[in-house]
């Protein structure tokens, strides 16, 4: 990691890393696909993963079903991003749901829309480790040889409780053959694994085994986010109806942060140490999810407090 301009002195951020990548301000926007999930349309569940609001884990969400119109999306929003933020380039966010859940054609029709637009460099893709197959990988890979292309995937958890108990509906050994693939066959394309720790059900060295997993794995990032219990979610009928469950207070889940960049190699960049709430009405606990800069700063000062480093104790 070359760590001149890094904005952390904790770890490598995404924020570094696309200043390397482009060298000038990036932005994402976020587009709508029209596609849903194996587990909303009935082929593993109807009813979603436990913690997945109706919004699929986006803060936004466009027209429902196929045929929305990616270019006009990225026309309608990205002038006012540019305005707003002074950015320079900008991704086509495909955020919501299973972004490579669909046959080749429709993917390549709609990564194409996107990457055609003036002004955008690339594209990142979100989607399940179940939901790709080989030929969307060289796809994938086809792309990432003339542009950027990031595949934001949603690992979760390497332990098999856990994800049971979020029904996700896969198992990890999917998660790890998923990234082996994606190593052997897509070299172009920058693989950013989403994981989720305060799982009641995880084991206590959850953070540092899952640094130690993907430190072979080749990927290129990771984006860290706790267990929210959202309203209109499995999660929320359990607490309501079963009673709470336990939820990771700011510390110990800062301690697993913590755990986890002294864990993991210091090539993979940090995109994000922990979510907010987007709608923050709607998140019944843990409570500090509503709030967006004391949870960051309570994180940053336990990174300075320990003097942590990334990759320090492989
Ligand atoms: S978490 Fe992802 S895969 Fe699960 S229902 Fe939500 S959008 Fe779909």
């Amino acid at each position: 990691m070359d760590t001149s301009e890094n904005e952390s002195s904790h770890y490598y951020s995404y924020s570094h890393y696309l200043k390397q990548t482009f060298g000038g301000k990036t932005y994402k926007v976020v587009v709508s696909s029209g596609l849903t999930c194996p587990t909303r349309d009935g082929t593993i569940s109807k009813e979603a993963c436990a913690f997945c609001d109706l919004r699929g884990s986006s803060s936004y969400f466009g027209k429902k079903g196929r045929g929305a119109d990616i270019g006009e999306q990225i026309r309608k929003r990205l002038p006012a991003i540019r305005e707003r933020f002074g950015a320079e380039h900008f991704l086509a966010y495909f955020q919501s749901y299973t972004n490579t859940y669909s046959e080749v054609s429709y993917l390549r029709e709609i990564y194409e829309a996107a990457l055609a637009e003036p002004g955008v460099a690339g594209l990142c893709v979100g989607t399940r480790p179940d939901c790709l197959p080989d030929e969307v990988i060289d796809l994938l890979e086809e792309l990432g040889q003339r542009a950027y292309i990031s595949l934001e995937l949603g690992v979760q958890s390497f332990d098999d409780k856990t994800l049971e108990w979020l029904t996700r509906g896969h198992d990890a050994q999917c998660s790890l053959n998923a990234l082996e693939r994606l190593k052997k066959r897509a070299p172009h394309v920058h693989t950013c694994v989403h994981l989720m720790f305060g799982n009641p059900t995880e084991p206590a060295a959850v953070a540092r085994d899952a640094a130690l997993l993907l430190n072979g794995t080749g990927v290129r990032g990771v984006k860290l986010h706790q267990l929210m219990v959202l309203e209109h979610t499995e999660l929320a009928r359990r607490w309501k109806e079963e009673g709470a469950f336990r939820v990771a207070n700011l510390d110990d889940y800062g301690q697993l942060v913590v755990e986890f960049l002294e864990h993991l190699s210091p090539e993979i960049y940090v995109e994000r140490l922990c979510a907010t709430a987007t709608h923050k009405e709607e998140c019944i606990a843990p409570e500090w999810s509503r709030d967006r800069w004391t949870p960051h700063n309570r994180l940053r000062e336990l990174l300075s407090a320990k003097n942590v480093r990334q990759g320090s104790r492989l």
